[in-house]
């Protein structure tokens, strides 16, 4: 155990830690970020952002996030590098795992992010960023009047076509089924659509591309047989997300799919335990939303503080 009691310990140092980190440093509060991996979380794995404001032109994800760091080293802000995997709520003083160590704060602010679900198939990793994306809203706009492919058959997979429609010349929903699991609105949006090309009984079994990126999709019956090349320049998967969570399943509310449950004002359901970004229940995950749910978990941390004097 070490001896330091932290006013804040933020888990995770994606947008939504290092805005809640320089929001809590700022405000002087004794702060310790934790990380995992390296600083900047989801943002990292991307080339280019361009609907974050302040940054006409676009900005490349990792220029970005240094800059988010550079931002919350000019206000002291402490970090360690270490895997948290236990909290435990001892009333108004929380313990937090980190690697085996276990440190104290009067309060703790969820980061942990969403990862999107892979489809696992060759070359998928190799053109992540150069064709393969998770992220319709993010980087459909790159991808005008070219064909693109969606795989996935629920809502999200239904919404991304429908948006991807404004810019790709064709959108080709690639399902394993022979029917779509989107709800009955979305599916008629999607049947009627001179542009959106559903394809049945279908699986993705490879990415093809060369220096340019991708090229083209293998495609398969789900038995395997009958493979073939769809020629499209971008592939959208839309398989679902995995919030990171799990450590804290059974200790804070989450909902059925992992996401904890908060109020608009990022509290769990621990008092002094706040969720801020895409690992909280909400409507829209980007980098705009998870700096503001970082500064409002930041501030309602600090007034908590405060009541507890
Ligand atoms: C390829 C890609 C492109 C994207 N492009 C855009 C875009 O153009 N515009 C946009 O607005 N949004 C974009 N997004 C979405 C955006 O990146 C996310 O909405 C945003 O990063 C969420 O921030 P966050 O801080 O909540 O979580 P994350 O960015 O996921 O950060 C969470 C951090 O917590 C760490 N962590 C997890 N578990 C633990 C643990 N147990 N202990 C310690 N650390 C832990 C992770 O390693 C990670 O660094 C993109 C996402 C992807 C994947």
């Amino acid at each position: 155990m070490t001896d330091t009691l932290y006013d804040v310990l933020i888990i995770g140092g994606g947008p939504a830690g290092l805005t809640a980190g320089l929001y809590t440093s700022r405000a002087k509060l004794k702060s310790l970020l934790v990380e995992r991996m390296i600083l900047g979380g989801q943002v990292m794995t991307t080339t280019k952002v361009e609907n974050y404001p302040g940054f006409p032109g676009g900005i490349d994800g990792p220029e970005l996030m240094m800059r988010f760091q550079e931002h919350c080293q000019e206000f002291g802000l402490e970090t360690l590098s270490g895997e948290v995997a236990g909290l435990r709520d001892l009333g108004t003083v929380k313990e937090v795992t980190v690697d085996g160590q276990r440190f104290r704060a009067r309060s703790v602010i969820v980061t942990t992010g969403a990862e999107p679900r892979k489809l696992g198939i060759p070359n998928e990793a190799a053109f992540t960023g150069r064709g393969v994306s998770y992220c319709a809203t993010c980087d459909g706009a790159f991808f005008r009047n070219v064909p693109v492919a969606i795989a996935g058959g629920g809502d999200t997979a239904a919404e991304e076509a429908l948006f991807l429609s404004r810019f790709a010349s064709k959108v080709y929903l690639v399902h394993r089924r022979d029917r779509l699991r989107a709800t009955k609105v979305l599916q008629d949006r999607i049947l009627a659509h001179e542009k959106i090309e559903t394809v049945w009984n279908s699986v993705i079994s490879e990415v093809v591309g060369d220096q340019s990126g991708v090229t083209g999709l293998v495609l398969a019956d789900p038995e395997g047989g009958n493979r073939r090349t769809l020629e499209v320049t971008g592939l959208f998967v839309a398989i679902g997300v995995v919030p990171k969570a799990h450590f804290l399943a059974g200790i804070l509310d989450l909902d059925a799919e992992g996401y904890i449950l908060t109020d608009a004002e990022c509290r769990t359901s621990i008092p002094g335990v706040f969720a801020a970004g895409d690992v909280r229940k909400k409507i829209l995950k980007q980098i705009a939303t998870a700096v503001g749910d970082g500064a409002i978990a930041a501030i309602v941390a600090e007034k908590y503080l405060d009541e507890l004097g």
